[in-house]
């Protein structure tokens, strides 16, 4: 599948090309940061497929984490569209900046559940993970 998208104000677009490799809900306290506080909504896409079609991100990576990931997103209004993880030749989409949202379907699991606050919601019947799960 092709997925467009971008930042709030339109300076930083992109496209995603493959089949998502995960489609999750990510209850880890650095996304709380990124969502508002809610699990962060995120389809998982072959590195390979991804592009930058307008603008450059700025990234931020921790320097105080081991393997710490990258994130990128839009100097100009503070989007934060996605993330690079570290030994995973892919990107974390964050479904709130797709054009169309509603292509993402659902998520199909809920990981780093060990940062999960009362007011999370984990719909009933999904396979949840206090971290990842294993490969
Ligand atoms: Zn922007
Ligand atoms: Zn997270």
């Amino acid at each position: 599948m092709k997925l467009e998208g971008g930042c709030y104000c339109g300076a930083v677009r992109y496209e995603a090309e493959g089949e998502p490799m995960m489609k999750a809900q990510c209850h880890c306290r650095e996304c709380q940061y990124i969502t508002g506080g809610s699990p962060n909504v995120f389809v998982l896409m072959p590195v390979g497929g991804f592009k930058y079609t307008k603008g450059t991100p700025k990234q931020f990576t921790r320097s105080d984490l081991e393997r710490a990931v990258t994130r990128e997103f839009c100097a100009e209004c503070g989007t934060h569209v996605v993330t690079r993880p570290v030994g995973l030749p892919a990107v974390v989409l964050k479904v709130g900046t797709l054009d169309d949202p509603g292509l993402f379907g659902s998520p199909q699991m809920a990981i780093y559940t060990i940062d999960q606050q009362a007011f999370h919601h984990i719909p009933e019947g999904m396979p949840s993970f206090e971290r990842l799960p294993k490969r």
